[in-house]
């Protein structure tokens, strides 16, 4: 399985040289096994993974919504497939409030936010929905999912990849150090990520920003360490880089990690998530 990023920002996209190294683009990740092929969230960074599709012929496309805060739907509405009768899109997510993924987001994107219309385009026969609930599990081709509820304003889904008996864990906007409406206890998040091949998790505060910004949905850093260590994962990710972190605060976060890994006795892999991340598990 080939884990690929195309956004790893959280918020909103950004741009600058400051942020050239780890990208602008909020979050959108690409899941690739042999005969099938998984595009998580529709951040800005879904807009390359259209080109890519459009330039490989790739016609069949399978989309899972974490949730439907706007960073993690910005992009659809320059998805290029998205308006391209050659396609047909799967597209798969939580419920919100009973209402179904396909409610939810047609109600997102219509005029005057943006001049097409998702209520009349999502009519078409060529898009497929599945809302799903957590502890769902199935099958998309050779791989096997797995859900989990995020601890997250207005709820969402974490995601578990399965393939060849290679595990790869999505958890991002999930706060491990407050319970919101939707979230699971820290030992359940442990439990999911279990001997993950690579988990990425949100990573997004330091400890001095976090009194003022508990409670939004995000995790400090060292927590998300913490959550990778009780899990044994063998690579872990720090995802969902605040709007305001440049690349040389992103090293110095990949630095204070190292420490706070050595301090209490941590083994495991530990990258920065950047918009060109490529991993092979
Ligand atoms: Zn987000
Ligand atoms: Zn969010």
């Amino acid at each position: 399985m080939i884990v690929k990023c195309f956004g790893a920002r959280g918020s909103i996209p950004v741009s600058g040289a400051e942020f050239d190294e780890i990208g602008g683009n909020t979050t959108c990740v690409e899941v690739i096994s042999d005969n099938d092929r998984i595009i998580i969230d529709a951040g800005s960074g879904i807009i390359k993974i259209g080109d890519n599709y459009c330039n490989e012929k790739i016609k069949n496309i399978n989309l899972f919504i974490t949730h439907y805060h706007f960073d993690h739907i910005i992009g659809l509405p320059f998805f290029r497939p998205m308006f391209n009768s050659d396609y047909k899109i799967n597209i798969f997510g939580p419920s919100y409030k009973g209402k179904k993924v396909e409610d939810i987001i047609k109600n997102i994107i219509f005029p005057p936010a943006f001049p097409v219309d998702f209520k009349r385009l999502l009519k078409n026969k060529r898009f497929t929905f599945k809302t799903l609930e957590p502890g769902e599990e199935f099958n998309i081709g050779e791989i096997k999912i797995e859900t989990i509820s995020l601890s997250h304003p207005n709820g969402g889904l974490g995601y578990k990849f399965i393939n060849n008996n290679k595990k790869f864990v999505f958890l991002t906007d999930n706060e491990l150090d407050f319970k919101h409406k939707s979230g699971c206890s820290f030992k359940e998040y442990c439990d999911f990520s279990k001997n993950a091949d690579l988990l990425i998790h949100d990573s997004e505060f330091l400890e001095k920003e976090y009194k003022a910004s508990k409670s939004w949905g995000h995790s400090l850093f060292t927590s998300a360490l913490d959550l990778a260590h009780c899990s044994k994962v063998k690579h872990f990710g720090l995802f969902h880089h605040n709007k305001c972190r440049s690349d040389s605060d992103v090293t110095k976060m990949i630095q204070d990690s190292i420490d706070y890994m050595n301090k209490n006795n941590m083994n495991f892999q530990i990258s920065a998530i950047s918009q060109n991340f490529e991993f092979e598990i």
